[in-house]
């Protein structure tokens, strides 16, 4: 007999096929992936709890690449292998970058002219597979957290991202094993993450203040498209520039002592706390031991620190005015997002405000926001929500066309169009007896091609002799709905006919991405477990170097001979193990270590209180509770 499942009225026949579905932001500074669980959009965590994975990667080791904090804390040993902002050269040319590379002290490799490569210690990396190693990252944790692969994946981009600097991100994508279901605007996916595409029309800013970069992007919400007005911001402003600001004024409070280039970067850590810290506090303290040879603390009230970065916060408004001009707007905006951490400090919400003259949207965390617009649209695009809901378009946004005589660009598809889109134009040959055609494909706003963006060439060949402007040649071109472009040239008389996926000028070949994917695939079991392998040796690492610290200061004093025997023993076993490649002993041997060690560090403690407080009387503890 075969029993037959019937729902109730009204209810759904099949159980509901939920597919797993994330959206990525993929920063500069930070990335985040999020995913809609149970209707909500939510930041998925790493297993300690954090959200934020900062976007550095490093390569030191033997067994694979070491992504985010435990990146941070091995750039100091490894300055030359641990890559940070990355993003910066995403999809751009070695002449275009080389600045940017010497200001961020990466060596480049010289095998390839065109290409930007990073000499590391695992060999030359293009920026497409750093941001692969990311992306790895995030999707191993997303596929924890939601027990299986995901379906599918919206990766976010800068609105002024270029057609190479896009292709690039998909590309980095498409090699840590996502499917991308589309590539959107940072700024549309601040916009979705409140909903104000539910609203009939509208005009909204989008003030982004990151690390390392301010954007700020004007969108147009008209009958469900979110069209990109103007954008513009600073590529060299951020929240990094604050912690400068912090960092310049410790220096100038002692002396201007010569620091070096590890006690700086240390400052700056410090200096970065108490920024972070003063979103909250009305005051914050900078603990200089350890980086001052006389040690002390310097005390910041918020309103030094406002005073400190007064002219940062000036220069973002300059841009916002230039944005709104470009945008051919009289009369103010409708709304205002407020988009990465550095708007959590309370001086930017203010000038901000009394700029626009509205209070900002700030009920979204500002680092999240943007991954959980993402996760939103990857939930409709990937077939989660009933029919019926509204699918967000988005626009090109910057015109493509093509060369023609004297070095014009003939815009064929306007900036602005709605995606996906086909257009074609006709146009034909110059010279008489003109068998050949180079097609030179550029991106950009100016008439000439110089000042445009060059995307690819090719050519058109077959074409009958014919006198100069008798031929037609029909150009296609077609943007699918992540803004990636394929042209097509066919001649109308003979049929002959050629075309090209458009592929960066600076992107990797497809037999590239094809070979490292593969790669992927057949290392991808090799390669969990030397991560893991990797992993484990860094916190045992970690362990180790506190422990060997904390005793050269206070284990004759607060360990009994016993007891230290004891940890200089176990010491030594995790020693050995790390030499090995035994992950799960290594990390058994740092938890029994770990524990081992948490009475001396208990003592630390206490002693340090000890200390701070000789010499102190009860009478004044209790006057100082009081306060
Ligand atoms: P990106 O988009 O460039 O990857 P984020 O949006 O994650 O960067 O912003 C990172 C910046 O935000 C850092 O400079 C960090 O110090 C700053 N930031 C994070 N939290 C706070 C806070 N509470 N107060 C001030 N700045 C913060
Ligand atoms: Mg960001």
């Amino acid at each position: 007999m075969v029993l037959l499942n019937i729902a109730e009225p009204g209810q759904s026949p099949l159980p509901h096929q939920v597919k797993r579905s994330v959206g990525i932001d993929l920063g500069t500074t930070n990335s985040l992936v999020a995913t809609v669980q149970g209707g909500r959009p939510n930041v998925l965590p790493d297993s300690q709890g954090g959200c934020v994975l900062p976007s550095v990667v490093n390569y030191s080791g033997d067994h694979g690449p070491v992504v985010g904090s435990a990146a941070i804390d091995l750039a100091v040993r490894y300055p030359a292998d641990t890559l940070m902002s990355v993003k910066r050269f995403m999809g751009r040319g070695k002449a275009d970058a080389a600045a940017d590379a010497t200001r961020a002290r990466y060596r480049l490799s010289d095998s390839d002219q065109g290409l930007v490569r990073f000499l590391t210690s695992a060999g030359e990396l293009s920026p497409v597979e750093v941001s692969a190693d990311i992306l790895r990252s995030l999707r191993d944790r997303a596929e924890t957290a939601l027990g299986g692969d995901i379906d599918g994946a919206v990766v976010t981009v800068p609105a002024y991202f270029d057609e190479a600097q896009r292709q690039a991100t998909k590309d980095a994508a498409t090699l840590a094993g996502l499917k991308v279901l589309r590539l959107l605007n940072e700024p549309t996916a601040a916009a979705l993450a409140y909903g104000l595409d539910s609203s009939e029309q509208g005009v909204i800013a989008v003030y982004d203040l990151g690390g390392g970069t301010f954007d700020i992007s004007i969108l147009r919400l008209h009958q469900g498209v979110f069209e990109v007005l103007s954008t513009g911001g600073d590529a060299a402003l951020g929240g990094d520039d604050l912690d400068a600001a912090v960092a310049n004024w410790v220096l100038q409070k002692t002396g201007e002592p010569d620091l070096a280039p590890g006690e700086y970067r240390q400052l700056q850590a410090l200096a970065r706390e108490a920024k972070e810290q003063l979103s909250t506090q009305s005051s914050a303290d900078l603990d200089l031991a350890g980086i001052l040879p006389e040690g002390g603390v310097l005390s910041l009230s918020r309103n030094l620190f406002e005073e400190l970065i007064q002219p940062l916060i000036k220069r973002t408004l300059l841009a916002c005015r230039r944005c709104l001009r470009d945008a051919g707007l009289g009369a103010g905006v409708d709304n205002i997002v407020m988009v990465g951490g550095s708007t959590r400090v309370p001086l930017v919400r203010a000038t901000v405000a009394s700029f626009f003259g509205r209070e900002p949207l700030i009920d979204i965390d500002p680092d999240q926001v943007v991954a959980i617009g993402a996760a939103i649209q990857a939930d409709i695009l990937v077939g989660n929500r009933p029919q019926g809901d509204l699918l967000l378009l988005d626009v090109i946004p910057l015109s493509l066309g093509i060369e023609t005589m004297g070095g014009l660009a003939e815009k064929v598809i306007p900036r602005n169009t709605t995606i996906p889109v086909s257009r074609a134009q006709e146009f034909t040959t110059a010279r008489d007896g003109q068998t050949a055609l180079s097609v030179h494909i550029v991106q950009g706003e100016r008439e000439m091609v110089a000042d445009c963006r060059s995307l690819a060439h090719f050519e058109l060949r077959g074409i009958p002799s014919m006198v100069a402007g008798a031929a037609r040649i029909r150009v296609t071109f077609q943007v699918d709905a992540d803004g990636l472009l394929e042209v097509a040239a066919r001649e109308e008389i003979t049929g002959s006919e050629t075309s090209v996926t458009v592929k960066p000028s600076f992107g990797l070949t497809d037999e590239q991405i094809t070979g490292m994917l593969q790669a992927s695939f057949e290392y991808a079991e090799e390669d969990k477990v030397a991560r893991q392998l990797a992993e484990c040796r860094l916190s045992g690492w970690q362990l180790l170097e506190g422990l060997k610290s904390a005793l050269l200061a206070d284990g004759d004093v607060l360990l009994d001979a016993n007891e230290r025997q004891v940890i200089d023993a176990q010491m030594t076993a995790l020693e050995s193990l790390i030499e090995g490649e035994d992950a799960e002993g290594i990390r058994v041997q740092t938890e029994i270590l770990g524990r081992l060690s948490e009475a001396f560090a208990t003592r630390r403690m206490d002693k340090s209180v000890r200390e701070a407080l000789a010499g102190v009387s009860l009478d004044e503890l209790d006057d100082e509770a009081a306060e």
